[in-house]
């Protein structure tokens, strides 16, 4: 079969790109994908107890986009979820984000008062505040707390997630999980919310599922696909392909790295399963200030799962190594001013070619959310190939 379209990749921006394609302008796209499963970091499967594991870190799907969650419901039903999340702070396990309640749970009641008082009144209620403007404040008594959280529930955690202090990557990372002025203790507060409810990779098979897309799994591009990254020329299995590529992988690997490496987190799984039927009050635990690892996340908790037994995994941060198999997976791009302005160099350099189309957290070295890939994409082909979202 003659391919219109190669797909890097078989993720949420590949395989929604490719969806859109076959469907709507019936182009033939191969999807070429290095693992030997699709899915991308949304994986999942089900482990010899019958838990739903998410082989790549707890995935749990959020968005205040009417159109995106729409899109996904063709392919999925859902399972309703909120997420929760407590942190062990003082030998406590209090809720994150930071909110009212965990004022509540960390200080004394005069003062726990005081401060939800001052807060309500500075911000207002409701509220969202990242905790490196909440350190800007004038006030002694909102500073105090400001520290407080600072210390407990941010440095220690982003020393071990990113390697570095708060300050040091971009403000919006750690504006991810704010102080949150309010007593709702979700994690997010997005209008859907919710889980594949036979997981995420029966919705990527869903998705796939079109006679004009082929796969290929098990492939390292470069085993199949020849780019030149000083002339754009592309081949595939030896032949000239004068189709699109649509790569969704390391942008600094396209190009050779010609600009420099761009650094990432990756991260160790240790999966442990429990005789017990519970591990913990909620899906998942962060430990910013004691042990190696960020948090543990207990799986049967995302499915609301009624099954004897349960799985928990350790996530242990670590830089991210492309020669070492334990190190190898890249997770996060490191955001910091340095390494977006060498990104930028690439994505100046990569609109030189108009057969190659960059999407996704790798190729556009962005901390995407799962709906943001997919807003992402469905974008994408609506300005590049002229689709409708339908
Ligand atoms: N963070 C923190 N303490 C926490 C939770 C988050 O310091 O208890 C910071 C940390 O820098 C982290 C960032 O906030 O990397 C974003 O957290 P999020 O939970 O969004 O990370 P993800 O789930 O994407 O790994």
């Amino acid at each position: 079969m003659a391919f219109d379209y190669l797909i890097i990749g078989a993720g949420f921006a590949g395989c929604v790109v490719a969806r859109e394609l076959a469907e709507k302008q019936g182009k033939k796209c191969l999807i070429i994908e290095k693992r030997r499963h699709i899915g991308g970091n949304c994986y999942d499967y089900y482990d010899a107890h019958g838990v739903l594991i998410h082989q790549y870190g707890p995935h749990l799907f959020h968005t205040d986009d009417q159109q995106v969650f729409q899109y996904l419901s063709r392919f999925t039903d859902w399972q309703q979820y909120h997420h929760r999340v407590l942190a062990e702070i003082d030998g406590q396990k209090v809720p994150v984000p930071f909110n009212l309640n965990t004022i509540d749970r960390l200080f004394p009641r005069q003062m726990a008062q005081k401060l939800q008082n001052k807060l309500i009144e500075n911000y207002g209620y409701d509220v969202k505040v990242p905790i490196l403007k909440l350190r800007k404040t004038q006030d002694t008594d909102l500073k105090y707390l400001a520290d407080f959280v600072y210390q407990k529930m941010f440095v220690n955690y982003t020393a071990k997630q990113w390697g570095c202090r708060p300050e040091e990557i971009a403000g919006e990372v750690t504006a991810r999980v704010p102080v949150f002025i309010s007593r709702d203790d979700r994690y997010f507060q997005d209008k859907y919310q919710a889980v594949p409810k036979q997981g995420y990779t029966r919705l990527f098979e869903n998705l796939l599922d079109h006679p004009n897309i082929s796969l290929l799994l098990n492939t390292d591009f470069k085993q199949v696909c020849d780019f030149n990254a000083d002339t754009g020329a592309l081949s595939f299995m030896g032949k000239p392909f004068d189709g699109t590529l649509v790569y969704t992988g390391l942008i600094d690997e396209l190009f050779a790295f010609k600009f420099g490496e761009l650094p990432y987190r990756s991260l160790q799984f240790d999966l442990e399963h429990l005789p017990q039927d519970s591990f913990q009050a909620v899906t998942t635990v962060n430990y910013p200030n004691n042990y190696d690892f960020t948090r543990i996340t207990e799986f049967k908790k995302i499915n609301h799962q009624q099954i004897p037994g349960t799985t928990i995994v350790r996530e242990y941060p670590q830089d991210y190594d492309s020669l070492d198999a334990q190190k190898n997976i890249p997770y996060y791009p490191v955001f910091t001013e340095q390494n977006q302005q060498k990104y930028q160099q690439y994505a100046e350099y990569a609109q030189s070619f108009d057969n190659i189309l960059l999407i996704g957290r790798l190729a556009q070295y962005r901390y995407f959310d799962m709906d943001d890939i997919v807003k992402e994409a469905l974008q994408t082909c609506q300005q590049y190939f002229g689709l409708r979202l339908s």
